[in-house]
C-alpha cells in the first residue's frame, strides 16, 4: 500500500492542481518554482497527487526529473484525472458554483476551483491531504506544514490561512453597514477576516464525520447563508470557506499567515489604502511565499 509508510503511518497526501499548461509557460514555471522548493526542504517522502489532464502528466514528469534528484526517496508520483473528478464534484458544488463563480453560469469546468469543497466524498482512500496552489514558493519542510493537523481543535476540519488583503472587508461591505461592531471582514488577530485557499490542510476524516459541514451541502442551504450574510463572490472555494466561517468559525483552524505569505497587493490601490497594512501584515519567518494575482517572488 504505496499510501503508507512501512510503519503503517499515512504519508504526507500533497494535492497540487495543473490543469491546461499544455501552452501556458507561466504556469509551468510557476509549478517549477513550487514543486523544486518543496522538494529541497523536505525531509521526508510525500504522495505527490496532481490534479491534471492528459498532457499535463507529461509535463510534470518532465519538471520533477529535472528538479528532483532523488525521487524514488522523495516521493511517489500520483495522478488524479481531472475529467472524471470535475464530473463528481459538480454534482455537488453545482449550487456554490451560482454564488462564487466570476462568470454567470454554473460552468462543469470551473468545479475544478471548488474541487476541494467536495474532496471528502470524492476522495474516499484519503484521511488528510494538503492541497496546494502551483504558484508557491517553499522555504520550509513540509513535514512541519503536516504537523499543523496535531494544532486542529476537536471541532476543526480544515486548516486555512487568512487573506492578506481586504478582499472580505469589501465582499460583506452590506453587511458590515448593516451591522455596525460585527467581526465579519475585521482584520487580524480578532476579526473573522475571511480565507486564502492557496495551501489548504483537509482533514477529510472528520469532514466526512461532521455533520455541520455535510449540511450545508444539502440544497438550498448555501442558499440561506449567501441571503444572511448579503454574499456575492467570484473566488471558488474560498468563498465558500469564508462564508461558512461566519456562521461556523469553530470548523476552521487558522493557519499563521507564514505559512500562506500571500504577496498580491492589488486592493491597496483600490479604496482601501488606510486599512490595508492590518491585513497584509505578517510577522515572523515565511514558511511558504504564495505569488497570487501573478505577483513574482523574491529571490530568497
Ligand atoms: N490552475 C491551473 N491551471 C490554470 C489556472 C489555475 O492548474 O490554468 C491552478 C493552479 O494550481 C493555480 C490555482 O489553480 O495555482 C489557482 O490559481 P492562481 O494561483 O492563479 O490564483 P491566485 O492565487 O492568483 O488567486
Ligand atoms: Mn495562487
Amino acid at each position: 500500500d504505496s499510501l503508507h509508510t512501512a510503519e503503517g503511518y499515512e504519508k504526507p497526501n500533497v494535492i497540487i492542481t495543473f490543469t491546461n499548461a499544455a501552452n501556458n509557460y507561466v504556469l509551468q514555471e510557476k509549478f517549477r518554482t513550487t514543486v523544486k522548493s518543496l522538494f529541497k526542504f523536505s525531509s521526508i517522502p510525500i504522495n505527490l497527487f496532481i490534479l491534471g489532464d492528459e498532457k499535463s502528466k507529461t509535463i510534470v514528469s518532465e519538471i520533477l526529473r529535472d528538479v528532483v534528484p532523488n525521487p524514488l526517496e522523495k516521493m511517489e508520483l500520483l495522478h488524479l484525472d481531472v475529467a472524471n473528478l470535475t464530473k463528481k464534484v459538480h454534482n455537488i458544488v453545482q449550487e456554490m458554483q451560482k454564488h462564487f463563480s466570476y462568470k454567470p453560469g454554473a460552468y462543469f469546468s470551473d468545479a475544478l476551483f471548488f474541487f476541494s469543497i467536495a474532496s471528502h466524498v470524492v476522495l474516499p482512500d484519503l484521511n488528510r491531504v494538503i492541497m496546494l496552489d502551483a504558484d508557491l514558493k517553499f522555504n520550509a519542510d513540509i513535514k512541519k506544514l503536516w504537523s499543523q493537523f496535531d494544532k486542529f481543535s476537536n471541532k476543526s476540519i480544515i486548516g486555512i490561512a487568512r487573506e492578506n488583503q481586504p478582499v472580505y472587508r469589501h465582499t460583506f461591505h452590506m453587511y458590515r453597514n448593516a451591522n455596525t461592531g460585527t467581526r465579519v471582514g475585521d482584520p487580524p488577530p480578532n476579526g473573522l477576516t475571511g480565507f486564502n485557499s492557496g495551501v489548504l490542510l483537509l482533514a477529510l476524516d472528520k469532514m466526512r464525520e461532521s455533520k455541520i459541514y455535510n449540511s450545508v451541502l444539502i440544497s438550498g442551504e448555501i442558499e440561506k447563508l449567501t441571503q444572511k450574510y448579503m454574499f456575492k463572490g467570484h473566488l471558488g472555494d474560498q468563498d465558500f470557506f469564508t462564508l461558512l466561517s461566519m456562521e461556523y468559525e469553530d470548523l476552521f483552524y487558522v493557519l499563521p499567515c507564514t505559512w500562506n505569505r500571500q504577496l498580491c497587493q492589488w486592493w491597496k490601490n483600490h479604496g482601501y489604502e488606510s486599512v490595508f497594512d492590518l491585513y497584509f501584515k505578517c510577522e515572523g519567518q515565511i514558511n511558504i511565499y504564495h505569488g497570487n494575482c501573478n505577483t513574482p517572488i523574491p529571490k530568497l
